[in-house]
């Protein structure tokens, strides 16, 4: 296969998708609660989001940012109208979205507050990306093997606990850069009393506030943005991968005060925010503003979280079930990876988020019939691989 072998890919292979299903090239069907990653957010095919595409696609693609994008002024608007701050900086990944943040933050630090060597606070056990900065800026050492040397400029504290914020903050710290719920890392959520105490630091000291919304956005815990839940306003917000819905793009939000270090010729994107990607992303924001969406998916998450709880927390190889909204974590008492690979043989599709947890990312839309139907295949699964195997955890791989 001429591929590099980056990936540890299982062996399904999607050809269709429709709502919460995938269909594979053999004509199996998938109950998809994985939404391409945290991505799909309306489904597989969402016919409002397919005919935006379509009839931009007849329209005009791409242009570069040397022009105007009404689309841009248009999401930028939407976004700011959602997330309370003033200005948008578009690109085409969560990664992407992250760097730019960082470079956001870095230029704060030298024209604002006249630090040389700015540093950015981030957490153990987070994920931001992969490009050199932002797995840099990813508190696992796993991320970073091998890629010395890394950039400077980031230091590492303990997630929910504000002692260890305070014992690395210095005086050239310039931003603190978090998850609401850490993803990758295990469906691990912040206290809200953490974050408020984080805000008012961060204000106290002119620290930027910057949340990584790239999973959590887009309704993904029940609200357009997870912070809002919490009830802090940061400085900076990213998001991505519920965005577009599948269309690759990517978006830095800033409060108005940060406008001056991000002047022309500060930062750029060939690909960002181009008509396409604009028209998708105006969809999608329509589709979850407008509609009863988030409403309902915050039932169907509450609904999903509970029985979860009710079937699973008994199971002698579950620990805990820890998640918001249609973001959930189920932590084992061994490996995830064989779950997951017994559920996907079954037609569930789920991820793990680090070595021991089961991750949930169903669509927005699912029904509680459908969390009802995965649940199911959850308690089955612990049950046969714990038959198949003395204690349910050697890899089938
Ligand atoms: C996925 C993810 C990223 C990276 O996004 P890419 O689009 O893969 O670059 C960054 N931050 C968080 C919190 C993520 O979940």
């Amino acid at each position: 296969m001429a591929l590099f072998p980056t990936y540890l890919r299982n062996e399904i292979r999607p050809v269709r998708g429709e709502g919460v299903w995938l269909w594979d090239e053999g004509g199996k069907r998938y109950l998809d609660f994985t939404s391409g990653l945290g991505v799909c957010n309306l489904g597989h095919g969402h016919p409002r989001v397919r005919e935006a595409l379509e009839n931009q696609a007849s329209l005009l693609w791409h242009v570069s940012n040397l022009f105007s994008i009404p689309g841009q002024e248009a999401v930028a608007n939407l976004l700011k109208e959602a997330s309370h701050l003033d200005y948008a900086f578009f690109a085409n990944s969560g990664a992407e979205a992250n760097e730019a943040a960082i470079k956001l933050a870095r230029r704060y630090g030298h024209e604002h507050r006249g630090t040389e060597r700015p540093e950015v606070i981030t957490f153990r056990s987070s994920f931001h990306g992969r490009t050199l900065a932002t797995l840099t800026a990813t508190g696992q050492e796993k991320v970073q093997q091998g890629c010395a040397p890394l950039p400077e400029g980031f230091v590492y504290a303990q997630y929910n606990d504000m002692d260890s914020v305070r014992m690395v903050a210095g005086e050239n710290t310039v931003a603190v850069l978090l998850e609401i719920v850490q993803g990758e890392g295990g469906i691990r959520p912040a206290d809200t009393g953490f974050l408020k105490e984080l805000e008012a630091f961060c204000r106290e000291r002119e620290i930027l506030l910057m949340v990584d919304e790239v999973q959590t956005g887009m309704g993904r815990t029940g609200n357009l943005f997870a912070c809002r839940d919490a009830g802090i306003l940061p400085d900076v917000i990213t998001c991505a991968k519920g965005l577009g819905n599948g269309f690759p793009v990517g978006v830095m939000l800033g409060r108005r005060g940060l406008k001056e270090f991000f002047g022309p010729g500060s930062h750029a994107s060939t690909f960002g925010g181009s008509p396409l990607a604009m028209a998708v992303v105006h969809a999608v924001l329509k589709e979850l503003t407008e509609t009863s969406l988030l409403e309902k998916s915050q039932e169907t998450g509450a609904y999903l979280g509970n029985r979860l709880k009710e079937t699973l927390l008994s199971h002698s190889l579950v620990k805990e079930v820890r998640g918001k909204g249609l973001m959930w974590g189920v932590e084992l008492d061994c490996p995830a990876a064989p779950l997951v690979s017994h559920l996907a043989h079954k037609g569930l599709l789920a991820l793990p988020a680090g070595p021991e947890v089961l991750r949930l990312l169903p669509p927005l839309i699912v029904t509680k019939e459908q969390t009802d139907i995965a649940v199911e295949m959850i308690v089955e699964g612990l049950v046969e691989l714990e038959e198949e195997t003395a204690d349910g955890c050697v890899s089938r791989i």
